[in-house]
């Protein structure tokens, strides 16, 4: 959770200072201002993360691990254990079950009000105890014995909260400033649009989350759609849209060097590949050099599938910046994925008399300080590696173009901190950012109005299509075996086993207990095993052994999701593929029909399997276009599941989600033309309220 941004005349006709605030001194400020709130203001977008129901009481016997629930019984036993740590155990007992309450915590009176006999209504979340389900620091309160106490009316908010800042202070100090504020709030989107979407005003959707109504639908609070949630959810978006394309003026104002390369440099480069560019390559190519050709930083997005030969086009724009004794510099997000570029770069440039130079995290000594002078002397022309590039110390002598590959894995600002980076002639670099995310038009229009967008759809000539199937995990001994043909026919495998949530076992452990069952099934296959918690030299050097063909079994977490490029693989197993985004399952999958034998991608599931989740397997049977796997993607996502930020490169949204709230993207567009028409501060105040202090970094 974000904290709120502390935006201004947020509510005028409030106190100015926290300190206004009834029982608010300066300590209580202080930690306010740890979640962003600055001014009384602020609190009204401070914007409950969640809700709980203590609207009805939970039958003991019904409760789930995990699961958050209110539940009311009478005492049966107390005692204080004193095994390894000293702790309460209370046991309360209703019609249906019992149900332990532990307290590691407590003094000598609480001890006293928890005895039998007494009834107690706790809130809490049900766990795995020693001795079945229990509730570890419940909320609690102890009831009067005959007088009925009522369950509440409506959904209780949750807020975020810092240390020293409980809950039930935070969620009256948002009352105070509510009925203080609530109708003072300014509402800067027209209302005749609010009123075609069927969307509240401002006050009304505030007031509905912080203190949802009884008659408010419950489920759609919790499910986060309802119109209230929708109402801010447009406004945020909004918000976003407009910093982005205040940032893209921004940009139009500086200057960038024009690269109008030379012809003959570029076609010996391309006649040296041994392949012609695809029709959607060239097409990208030529928005590229029409863009570096004129004096405005570029500013594009190229997205195109995994495999459909983005490099090869960053290539050739570096060459242009070389061809105009320029610097070039090209960024990837992880070591192995820098080293890849590294080797096609040198590959393809080392022939026509261009270096390559190389510079990671890793890169220490004196290797590193003669790349540093390299670079800074401009006698570097292309520079391949990490975010290591752009690291404190790093001088380009005259950077005109930066390549970000798989930007996904970095945000907007760190966008915006490259851009810097080429200020010692005054000038700055162009940027190429690609990636494989394949990002639907109303999103990308939406949330990358920073960049224009070339797409290549199309993949080079002769990819076979990889054949995907969906298996029950019953029939694992039936995979096993298709990986030992594999491997026996000279083919390599890779066996995902990715981040499962709400298991009790670490990814890492699901991951090194499947090497260890596959090690033990496949006797004579070498296997391998890469999981996010190894170092990372010892990662590289295992995927390196992948790469060369000495592994021939590759046993991973999603590390591998990204960009990896060993053509020699033509196996994909991956495990809980139900509880996948198709996106990501998608990426997985790009991993193999890189090369020039026929592939396959199993994915593993649990059944039953639901409605959503086999049609949601089926997309990938039948469609292996990832702009299709997008769509569907959005379309299918039920309520409540979250698109990561890491997928999209978005920045962290406070109640807005994009997959959820896709739909409410065209609008958010007529909105931003209709308020870019209008008097400038509109905008201002709404980039200022929701988008806040990563706006004005943008600007520095
Ligand atoms: P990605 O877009 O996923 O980064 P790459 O740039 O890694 O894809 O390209 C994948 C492979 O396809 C590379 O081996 C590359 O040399 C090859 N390739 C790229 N363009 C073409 C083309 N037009 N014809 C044939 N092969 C190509
Ligand atoms: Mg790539």
């Amino acid at each position: 959770m974000k904290p709120a941004a502390a935006g201004p005349s947020v509510a005028p006709g409030l106190a100015a200072c926290l300190t206004d605030l009834p029982g608010v001194g300066p300590a209580i400020a202080s930690r306010l201002g740890k979640l962003g709130i600055q001014r009384p203001g602020d609190l009204l977008f401070l914007l409950p993360q969640r809700y709980e129901d203590r609207t009805r009481l939970t039958p003991m016997r019904r409760l789930r691990f995990g699961q958050r629930a209110q539940v009311e019984g009478e005492i049966v036993s107390s005692e204080v254990l004193l095994r390894r740590r000293r702790s309460l155990l209370v046991t309360i007992m209703d019609d249906s079950g019992s149900l332990t309450l532990r307290f590691f915590h407590f003094g000598g009176s609480q001890q006293a009000a928890l005895s039998p006999g007494r009834r107690l209504r706790c809130y809490g979340e049900a766990r795995p105890g020693p001795a079945g389900l229990e509730m570890v620091h419940p909320e609690y309160r102890v009831l009067p014995p005959s007088e009925e106490v009522p369950l509440a009316l409506s959904l209780t908010p949750v807020y975020p909260v810092v240390e020293g800042l409980a809950q039930g202070r935070l969620r009256k100090l948002v009352d105070t400033v509510l009925d203080a504020a609530l109708r003072a709030v300014p509402d800067w989107l027209p209302q005749p649009q609010l009123r075609k979407l069927s969307l509240p005003s401002l006050a009304s959707a505030l007031e509905t989350i912080h203190r949802p109504p009884p008659d408010a639908d419950i489920a759609a609070l919790l499910a986060g759609v309802h119109p209230a949630q929708r109402r801010l959810a447009l406004e945020e978006l909004l918000a976003h849209h407009l910093s982005l394309r205040r940032l893209r003026e921004l940009g139009r104002r500086e200057m960038a060097p024009v690269l109008d390369g030379d012809g003959p440099l570029i076609e010996r480069f391309v006649a040296g590949l041994g392949f012609a560019l695809t029709g959607d390559q060239q097409r990208a190519l030529s928005d590229i050099v029409a863009d570096i050709g004129r004096p405005t930083p570029m500013l594009r997005l190229l997205q195109g599938d995994v495999g459909c030969g983005k490099t090869v086009v960053a290539a050739i724009a570096a060459l242009h910046a070389v061809a105009a004794g320029r610097q070039a510099a090209v960024m990837a997000p992880t070591e192995l994925l820098a080293e890849q570029h590294r080797e096609n770069f040198r590959r393809w440039l080392e022939p026509l008399g261009i270096g390559v130079a190389w510079l990671s995290g890793a890169l220490r000594g004196r290797a590193r300080s003669s790349t540093l002078a390299a670079i800074g002397e401009g006698e570097a022309k292309v520079v391949v590696g990490t975010h290591a590039l752009f690291q404190e110390g790093v001088e380009y002598h005259d950077l005109a173009l930066v390549v970000v590959d798989e930007q996904h894995r970095f945000g907007v600002h760190q966008r915006l901190k490259l851009l810097e980076k080429a200020g010692r002639t005054g000038l700055r670099a162009h940027q190429l950012v690609m990636t494989a995310t394949p990002i639907p038009r109303t999103l990308a229009m939406t949330m990358y109005a920073d960049l224009d967008v070339s797409v290549i759809r199309e993949l080079p000539p002769g990819r076979q299509p990889v054949k995907t199937v969906a298996i029950p995990e019953e029939r694992r001994s039936e995979i096993v075996e298709r990986v030992r043909e594999a491997c026996r026919a000279g083919s390599q495998a890779y066996w995902v086993c990715p981040l499962i949530e709400d298991s009790e076992h670490l990814p890492s452990q699901a991951a090194e207990s499947t090497a260890e069952m596959l090690s033990t099934a496949l006797p004579g296959i070498r296997t391998g095993l890469i999981h996010g918690r190894m170092p990372t030299d010892e990662r590289d050097r295992t995927m390196k052994a992948f790469a060369a063909g000495d592994i021939r079994l590759l046993v991973a977490t999603t590390v591998i999701e990204v960009g990896v490029d060993v053509p020699a693989a033509s196996l994909m197993i991956i495990e809980n593929a139900e509880r996948l985004g198709l996106s990501q399952l998608h990426q997985l999958r790009g991993r193999v029909g890189r090369g020039a034998s026929a592939s396959t991608c199993v994915l593993i599931y649990r059944a039953p399997l639901s409605h959503l989740a086999r049609e949601r397997l089926d997309v990938l049977r039948r469609t292996g276009d990832g702009f299709i796997v997008a769509q569907r993607d959005l379309e299918l996502r039920g309520p409540g599941e979250v698109l990561g930020t890491r997928q999209t490169g978005l920045t962290q949204l406070r109640v807005a989600d994009l997959l959820r709230d896709a739909d409410l993207l065209p609008a958010v567009q007529r909105l931003a033309g209709e308020l870019l028409q209008g008097p400038g501060s509109q905008v201002d105040d709404l980039i200022e309220r929701w988008v806040g202090a990563q706006a004005r970094y943008g600007e520095v």
